[in-house]
């Protein structure tokens, strides 16, 4: 008798579940007038001229593979941008571009895992880190973050979960889906541990022009950083591009090699056209990205002031990103079962806690990317809810 080809699908990819975001949206298909603030993407459309301008470079042929490595005026934009932005200097061979951050997260994993190898990742946590980590037949080691700490990471914890076998950290700041951001002195004891265990650093900075207070503070500045950082970026979030699908890193040559090796055999190169519109968009006045970071801003502080007087619920001010990530734990422990139920009854989609990690449980995550009345209206019929149904 054969087998049935079910049983043939490999056991890294059976263990990741399927992504409970995406269900979510799913779900909510069933309903009618719904409020999403689930997907984690901008509701800004990408500007015209951003647009024009890749359709009118498609026209002129660039539409051919480009090096794998990316187009070589994007490269120079972005190492142009880089060294304004961020005052960091690289060499062309220390930088690649990506099919979105996304396409740099699984090519940099896979470049540097073996099987079984350990990979530090501060939980709550954007959820593709644990699929990507299995799939890259690494194994994901947690160190939890904690609501009463801010979600922001303990160090001393990170010690303490260092084993043999760990090879990497992967840190995100601005944090999907808490909105902290890790403080500079946080950051110092982060990289002299990195430094002192010998450990790779994946930094996912894909929402640092979406910090509210100061600018965005980067590990890769650490002194022995810059020898064991790979920065992963993105077009996505900061320009509205995400169906653009391109991404960016940089790092020691070394270990850039090897991430431009892997991904191009998985992909040969990123988009073309995607390519042409990141540097657009890279080449226009910027004064309507800087807009759209202060729009967030005021969302997640408007969300903010509504949770806060809300009976039951607690919540921490945003420091960046475009989410809130308020705890319920004193209304229920099950979120998944809230998040359905404010779906049935009130036609708001949240994504519930647990989807990010075992310390998310507790708490929902509130995407801020729908304009502020329709932000209110939701805050409206959220808190009818808790009213309604988890009041004594
Ligand atoms: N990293 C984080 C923390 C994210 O939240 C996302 C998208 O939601 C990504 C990386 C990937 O973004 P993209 O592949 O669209 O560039």
């Amino acid at each position: 008798m054969k087998t049935p080809v079910k049983n043939k699908i490999s056991q890294s990819v059976k263990e990741v579940p399927p992504a409970l975001i995406r269900e979510m949206s799913l779900k909510a298909a069933a309903y009618s007038n719904v409020i999403s603030l689930g997907i984690g993407e901008p509701d800004f459309d990408t500007p015209e001229a951003v647009i024009r301008a890749s359709m009118e470079d498609a026209l002129r042929g660039h539409t051919h593979y480009t090096p794998s490595r990316g187009d070589e005026e994007l490269i120079d934009a972005l190492i142009a941008y880089i060294k304004v932005e961020k005052d960091i200097e690289l060499e062309p061979n220390q930088l690649m571009v990506t099919h979105g951050g996304m396409g740099a997260l699984i090519a940099a994993l896979r470049a540097i895992l073996d099987p079984e190898d350990e990979v530090i990742v501060f939980e709550p946590h954007f959820p593709s880190y644990k699929a990507q980590i299995t799939f890259s037949g690494g194994r994901i080691c947690y160190v939890s973050t904690r609501f009463e700490d801010g979600f922001i990471p303990d160090p001393r914890r990170v010690e303490k979960a260092i084993t043999p076998r760990t090879k990497a950290m992967i840190l995100n700041s601005p944090n999907n889906p808490t909105g902290a951001t890790v403080p500079s002195g946080v950051l110092d004891e982060l990289a002299s541990i990195a430094v002192e265990r010998d450990l790779i650093v994946i930094s996912d900075e894909v929402y640092d022009k979406l910090v509210f207070k100061g600018s965005h503070d980067s590990l890769y500045k650490r002194p022995g950083m810059e020898q064991r950082t790979i920065v992963i970026n993105s077009f996505s979030k900061t320009f509205a591009m995400t169906g653009w699908r391109i991404g960016y890193c940089y790092g020691p040559n070394v270990l850039i090699d090897q991430v431009l090796k892997v991904a191009t055999y998985f992909t040969s190169c990123p988009s073309s056209i995607g390519q042409r519109a990141a540097l657009a968009a890279l080449k226009m006045d910027r004064e309507i990205f800087v807009d759209m970071a202060n729009e967030f801003k005021e969302r997640c502080g408007l969300v903010y002031d509504r949770l806060k007087a809300i009976p039951g619920i607690r919540v921490h001010p945003s420091s960046g990103s475009f989410y809130v990530f308020p705890s319920v734990d004193s209304l229920t422990r099950d979120t998944m079962n809230f998040a359905l139920e404010l779906l049935d009854k009130e036609q708001v989609v949240v994504i519930p806690g647990e989807a990010f990690g075992p310390s998310g449980k507790g708490c929902i995550r509130i995407s801020c990317t729908v304009g502020s009345n329709l932000l209110l209206e939701a805050m409206n019929r959220l808190e009818r809810f808790v009213r309604n149904y988890y009041s004594s």
